[in-house]
């Protein structure tokens, strides 16, 4: 039986194989700080594949949002048990383009 090869990427380089176009001015991800501030498992931080949510180092009840960085997988939206999350796809020719795939 041959051996299976096994290699593991890093983030950064499976997430350079795709390219955005990012909206700066229209996040099309946008939280409810409210909600997560009582929101004690914050599984967005768990969840996201491409890591876009992030405790906010000024205040860990808090989350930081990387939009510019979402796959479009829709995971998080999903995920999410309160409804915290305002998730819109981007305007067109915006948002991830996949390069190789
Ligand atoms: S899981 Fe939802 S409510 Fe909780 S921190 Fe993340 S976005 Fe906020
Ligand atoms: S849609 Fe997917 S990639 Fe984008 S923020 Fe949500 S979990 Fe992350």
């Amino acid at each position: 039986m041959s051996e299976m090869k096994t290699e593991k990427m890093a983030l950064a380089d499976k997430l350079y194989r795709t390219k955005y176009e990012p909206d700066a001015a229209h996040p099309h991800i946008v939280v409810d700080q409210a909600i997560c501030a009582n929101c004690k498992e914050k599984v967005c931080l768990v969840v996201c594949p491409a890591e876009v949510y992030k405790a906010d180092p000024n205040d860990p009840n808090k989350v930081t949002v990387s939009h510019e960085n979402c796959l479009e997988c829709g995971t998080c939206r999903k995920a999410c048990p309160f409804d915290g999350i305002k998730w819109l796809y981007p305007e067109g020719g915006k948002g991830v383009k996949y390069r190789f795939g």
